[in-house]
């Protein structure tokens, strides 16, 4: 792949193994009929369709990445750190990623009770219908359900009025933090990355705190360019990459329904280095 100067890598990508909707081979066949040279699949808390997507996208003459995406909150906020180009087998990731998605089922329930209580009963039933695997259960479980059963227009909708903070389905949950999440990729070699950090609901100042300290535990990379980032985000984040001295990565945060197809993002500047750059080892086919 080095006569590519500027590979079309999607580096954020969803499948069935956490909240999308397309099967990891799924996803890899539709990566190549978007004109993709390559994808890291990156499903929340789980590395379990990497194996399928790596053999589709050898199939399909693709670069593929081992991709994760790990839930953390820091200082009471939802943050989502992207593990890129580790060992998928290494027994520290795998055991973290376990008592990451053990929380899941048990936030679930609670989710049932705190809905049931605001009047709209039987939701986690009804969220485990739209996935295979229980244990990856998620928010978007619960607004498919209510959108499936005519309450809510789309996700967007139940989203905004009842599954985020402060909201009447929404609980608090213990997910990672920061220090695991960055831990753990690094440990199995690979490469941390800050998800869409556009998307994230704290001032600009606790975002320098945020990012210093991801710098501190091995962080090495930002999502300047994301399929939930608006341009003003591209400009923002890329000036806080060139600061910090990270690397710029870019994704479209695919699931396969509403949002960003595969490839949906805009390119990243010229100038900062690409996080692929760190992959070497892991970027052939
Ligand atoms: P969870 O990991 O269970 O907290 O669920 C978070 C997931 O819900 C994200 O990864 C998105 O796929 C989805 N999501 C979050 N916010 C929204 C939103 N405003 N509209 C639609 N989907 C969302
Ligand atoms: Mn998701
Ligand atoms: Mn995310
Ligand atoms: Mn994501």
């Amino acid at each position: 792949m080095s006569a590519l100067v500027s590979p079309r890598f999607d580096l954020h990508v969803h499948s069935t193994a956490s909240d999308g909707l397309f099967t990891p081979e799924a996803v890899a066949a539709r990566a190549k009929a978007r004109g993709l040279d390559g994808l890291a699949l990156t499903d929340h808390d789980s590395v379990a369709g990497l194996a399928a997507a790596r053999r589709q996208a050898a199939a399909e003459d693709l670069v593929f990445i081992n991709g994760v995406e790990i839930s953390v909150e820091w200082q009471d906020t939802p943050i989502h750190i992207v593990g890129l180009g580790f060992d998928a087998a290494h027994p520290g990731l795998l055991a973290g990623l376990k008592t990451t998605q053990d929380g899941r089922l048990e936030r679930a329930r609670r989710m049932d009770a705190a809905l049931a209580a605001a009047g709209i009963a039987g939701t986690l039933a009804g969220a485990l219908r739209h996935t295979a695997h229980p244990a990856q259960i998620s928010r978007a479980h619960f607004a498919r359900h209510l959108v499936e059963i005519g309450l809510f227009a789309d996700t967007g909708k139940v989203f905004e009025q009842y599954l985020t903070p402060g909201k009447p389905g929404y609980v608090p949950h213990r997910w990672a933090t920061l220090a695991e999440a960055v831990g753990w990729i690094r440990a199995a070699g690979g490469v941390a990355v800050v998800a869409h950090p556009g998307r994230y609901e704290i001032s600009s100042g606790q975002m320098r705190v945020f990012l210093g300290e991801f710098r501190d535990l091995g962080g090495e990379a930002i999502e300047v360019s994301s399929g939930s980032h608006v341009p003003a985000h591209m400009r923002r984040f890329a000036r806080l990459a060139r600061s910090f001295g990270f690397h710029a990565s870019q994704g479209s945060d695919f699931h396969g329904g509403a949002g960003a197809d595969l490839g949906g993002f805009a390119p990243l500047p010229e100038d900062l280095p690409p996080v692929w750059r760190l992959l070497n080892g892991d970027v052939k086919k």
